[in-house]
């Protein structure tokens, strides 16, 4: 058996590298799933019940990134939810890969919806590629967007990719809220899986996005230098006003809102009244006031990450992306250690 190392963000560090950008305002960071959705800011929120609803995918877009509603709901509250979303937002819509993903894709574009994402724990599986044909056949010329995912490999990448999603959801086990790899031991760090689909992705123009485990503007840079087009957030934007959910007090009376995996013990009661898998937990975050001010900090991070690669556009971040591995004496130096603070 030949044996692979799998790296994660914490594991590398972009090279500092000679710039003459002058200003933060002259960056660039446009990024788009297609010729008709083209976002300012490369950020999707994901498609869970505690994180995207109409005031979240209305923030989204607000901010120039995206929201995805997710699709643990009705087809009547689903389609409801969208209805609320600030008119001329830019919004997708989750949807299952069986029972009534179709009628449910039907009804959402109806009332305006063009951008879908076939959104399941493991993409790489017989009932993706079914899913993807019949959505695929649905839309068949039409100008429709089609997300799929998520996947860990670079064959899982090159599959989807060939049964037709237009983007893909990378990245298996590495949320924040998942247990995925403690209760099935299977998943890939998220680092290495960027670059398994980068590489996947070469000679085609399938978009990738880098879902989960994403922690802060610094993963994100790292994320769009390794060849991700776009990120996708939970947990640094649960927690907002514009989350679904309401404030809980804890018992030191701080503001909290619930966070929870999709495949938790909690969501899946919720929503189906019973739980088949448990891969995901359920857990309060601090409340954390407006979700654009969160994406405006996130977007100076990312405007000065590529100002020490000297890149100006994310295309020339991934140009000349230089990373180095650090030992876990340069990854205690990398995070703040001011002796006595503690
Ligand atoms: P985070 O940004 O690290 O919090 O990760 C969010 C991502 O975790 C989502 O976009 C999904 O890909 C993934 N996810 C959501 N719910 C679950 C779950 O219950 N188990 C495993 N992964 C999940």
């Amino acid at each position: 058996m030949k044996w692979r190392t799998g790296l994660s963000y914490d594991d590398v560090l972009l090279v500092p590298q000679y710039s003459d950008i002058r200003s933060r305002r002259e960056i660039n960071l446009e990024s788009s799933l297609d010729n008709n959705i083209v976002l300012k800011l490369p950020i999707i929120s994901s498609p869970m019940d505690t994180v995207t609803e109409s005031a979240m995918a209305s923030r989204m877009s607000q901010c120039g990134g995206l929201g995805i509603v997710h699709r643990y709901n009705t087809i009547a509250q689903q389609v409801e939810i969208t209805k609320n979303i600030h008119k001329g937002s830019q919004y997708g819509c989750a949807l299952g890969v069986k029972g009534d993903f179709i009628e449910r894709a039907q009804e959402l574009y109806l009332n305006g919806a063009r951008m879908f994402c076939l959104d399941v724990a493991h993409g790489h599986h017989v009932m993706m590629k079914e899913a993807l044909r019949e959505i695929k056949t649905l839309f068949q010329g039409f100008d429709v967007h089609i997300m799929a995912g998520n996947v860990a490999t670079r064959d899982a990448f090159e599959d989807l990719a060939n049964w037709g999603a237009d983007s893909i959801r990378c990245n298996i086990g590495g949320g924040s809220i998942c247990s995925t790899r403690i209760q099935t031991g299977h998943g890939l760090p998220g680092f290495e899986t960027i670059l398994d689909c980068f590489n996947a992705n070469i000679k085609r123009d399938v978009k990738i996005i880098a879902d989960g485990g994403i922690r802060n503007s610094g993963d994100i840079v790292k994320a769009l230098a390794a060849g991700a087009d776009f990120v996708m957030l939970g947990s640094i934007l649960a927690g907002t006003i514009e989350s679904p959910g309401t404030i809980v007090i804890d018992t030191n009376g701080n503001k909290r809102k619930v966070y929870r995996g999709m495949a938790s013990k909690e969501a899946q009661f919720n929503w189906k009244g019973s739980h088949g898998s448990n891969e995901g937990i359920a857990t309060t975050v601090p409340y954390k006031g407006e979700a654009s001010q969160i994406l405006i900090e996130l977007e100076n991070g990312i405007r000065s990450g590529l100002s020490y690669s000297g890149a100006r556009t994310i295309l020339e971040l991934q140009t000349k992306a230089k990373f180095i591995i650090q030992t876990n004496a340069g990854q205690s130096e990398s995070r703040t250690h001011i002796l006595g603070a503690n």
